[in-house]
């Protein structure tokens, strides 16, 4: 907090307790530095730049619980695993997660829908790194046309590239 007492717009809490932001039907919009992300940007070349987080907290439509919705995003600096130039590669994901208390299990819960079950408050910046490592690609690669590597790609699809091929672009 500044000295004046006053939260600068889009500043985002530390740790939040999403039960309690579900019930005042929170929304939380602002910005996170990646620093504070340390196995995000362990997955990059480093840790500049921040993401952007836009979360809505209240009652999901199934059940008598609560849910947080949103939308995340961040741009992150990765080497290509074609040419392995460096790249950057927007993340970008939404969130649906229910909040439960502990023990609480609403019934008609689809297997599908993700829950976080919520006992303490919760870091947020954990939380969103969870969420960008998981739109994170296993293989992160420069389109096609604009990858430094482009002469030694076949135009096969990879289901019919053989492996050998693979192998091939491989550096040595
Ligand atoms: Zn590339």
């Amino acid at each position: 907090m500044s000295p004046t007492g006053k939260i600068p717009q889009g500043q985002l809490p530390a740790d939040i307790e999403p039960i309690l932001l579900a019930e005042k039907r929170a929304h939380l919009i602002g910005v996170l530095p990646l620093k504070a992300m340390p196995r995000l940007a362990q997955a990059g070349l480093d840790s500049t730049g921040e993401a952007q987080v836009d979360l809505h907290f209240g009652h999901a439509e199934i059940g008598n619980v609560y849910e947080m919705t949103g939308r995340l995003r961040a741009t992150v600096r990765v080497a290509c695993q074609r040419c392995l130039e460096p790249m950057a590669l927007t993340l970008e994901t939404d969130v649906r997660l229910l909040l439960l208390r502990p023990g609480e299990r609403p019934e008609g819960l689809a297997p599908e829908v993700e829950a976080l079950v919520v006992d303490r408050p919760l870091r947020l910046s954990e939380l969103v790194e969870d969420e960008l490592l998981l739109a994170m690609p296993m293989i992160p690669l420069h389109p096609v046309e604009a990858c430094a590597a482009k002469n030694f790609v076949k135009s096969a699809t990879p289901a019919d590239k053989p492996l050998s091929g693979l192998n091939r672009l491989k550096r040595t």
